[in-house]
């Protein structure tokens, strides 16, 4: 097992005790753990794992209810899973997982995680690596004091068939988890818009506080902000997503996009990849084909949201897609 040690163990406490203070655990809905039994041994991993018929990446290894699960990726559609450990066969050495993700899209990912390291803002994969004619549209859940949420923006997208056919939407949600605390409601609805197969919903880790001071300025601000614990960060948020019965997925969003080379370190040791944008709406950049689209739907921008649906509004029927960010690196081979 590839272990990586916690910094800061006081500030993981703080963010387990800050945690525990919401959000009482529903009953599953959409995923193989049908028990909201707490999570325990939550744990990195690297391991080469195989079923019956494939072969993935586990990240993460967890008990819950007396099972042993793994969190999965498969190499080449960068797609999650949570998997049973009984069903699997895993291989902890690091040159059998590295040798599975040679020439994959998800090695790809992360090479170009590692190339941009140094980048104070953007860091990460920006767009598609691959010439596509689609678009990746990726929507931020930042902390909020702002009730309620863009409801009716997700509306309109959904019904906008001229960007995804008569298919759910593809969307990845970058969520944070005070925001969910504060927004039970807004995170239920987006919840059961995907269940019910309206949104075909990528979760991204957006980090469990989300670190952001006005006052400071970009190299000392959000992940780089003094005294936060980027391990707690980064892993309670996915604890809370499967709590509440949601595979997380392989992405993750820096908050502000802002990171630094020992933070991509941290991301990269994880296995985690980064996703960026070429095309911050609200900051005046235009979507490209191939774009990752940043806009908010936490109400903080409604001049990203006002720009987005009158670019949708303005695309022909079948002109252009919007595909699932797990396609972002091309998908190698299909499953
Ligand atoms: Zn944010």
């Amino acid at each position: 097992m590839h272990h990586i040690r916690r910094p800061q163990a006081c500030a993981l406490a703080s963010a387990i005790a800050w945690l525990l203070a919401f959000l009482p655990a529903p009953a599953a809905a959409q995923d193989p753990v049908d028990s909201p039994a707490a999570i325990e041994r939550y744990e990195p991993v690297f391991e080469l794992c195989r079923d019956a018929d494939r072969q993935s990446v586990a990240i993460r290894a967890y008990r819950q209810g007396d099972v042993d699960y793994r969190l999965t990726v498969d190499p080449y559609t960068l797609r999650s899973r949570l998997e049973k450990a009984s069903q699997l066969q895993c291989d902890a050495n690091p040159g059998s997982v590295e040798a599975l993700l040679a020439g994959t899209p998800y090695r790809r990912t992360l090479d170009v995680e590692r190339e941009n390291k140094h980048l104070l803002q953007g860091a990460g994969v920006v767009r598609s690596l691959t010439p596509v004619t689609g678009y990746f549209l990726t929507v931020d859940l930042c902390p909020s004091t702002k009730k309620g949420f863009n409801q009716e923006m997700f509306e309109t997208l959904e019904h906008a068939s001229q960007v995804h056919g008569t298919a759910a939407l593809p969307i990845a949600l970058a969520v944070s988890g005070r925001w969910m605390k504060t927004h039970p409601e807004a995170f239920a609805w987006l919840r059961n818009e995907a269940v019910s197969g309206r949104l075909q919903v990528t979760w991204v880790n957006h980090t469990l506080s989300h670190p952001y001071d006005s006052h400071l300025d970009l190299a000392h601000n959000f992940m780089r902000e003094t005294g936060i614990d980027p391990l707690a960060e980064i892993l309670e948020l996915e604890k809370l997503l499967l709590e509440q019965g949601i595979t997380p997925s392989v992405f993750f969003r820096f908050p502000g996009l802002v990171s630094s080379p020992e933070l991509i370190e941290i991301v990269e040791r994880l296995h985690l990849v980064a996703v960026s944008s070429d095309a911050w709406l609200a900051k005046g950049q235009q979507p490209r084909p191939g774009s990752a689209i940043l806009i908010h739907g936490n109400l903080n921008e409604p001049a990203g949201v006002k720009l987005m649906l009158e670019w949708v509004a303005r695309q022909e029927k079948d002109s252009i897609y919007f595909l699932p960010l797990e396609s972002i690196a091309g998908t190698g081979r299909d499953r």
